[in-house]
């Protein structure tokens, strides 16, 4: 199995690193029992996740800045009913009435 390797720049990689610390919960071996290695460094063994990592990483602002702002054109405006029953005049029974 080849080794993963961070795609991003040193600056995505520090960020990454920092983060990896802060979730940290490695325990070193003692009294004879194995260290453990906690889940944020075994994902830094995993190509996909670190790949898809990069990705939020440089497009996740774009998704905030759509959800949580309002676009200067205000709300889309909702489709207009056809007809006065309101219903869609393109359905139901075919005739001339
Ligand atoms: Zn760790």
């Amino acid at each position: 199995m080849a080794a993963a390797t961070w795609q991003g720049t040193d600056e995505e990689f520090a960020r990454l690193e920092q983060a990896v610390a802060h979730n940290c919960d490695c325990v070193v071996g003692t009294l004879g029992l194995p260290p453990l290695t906690c889940p944020a460094h075994v994902m830094l063994g995993d190509q996909t996740t670190l790949d898809h990592l990069l990705y939020v990483y440089r497009t996740r602002q774009g998704f905030i800045t759509r959800e949580f702002t309002q676009s200067p054109f205000g709300p889309s405006p909702l489709p207009v009913r056809s007809g006065r029953s309101g219903r869609n005049q393109s359905c139901g029974p075919k005739g001339g009435r």
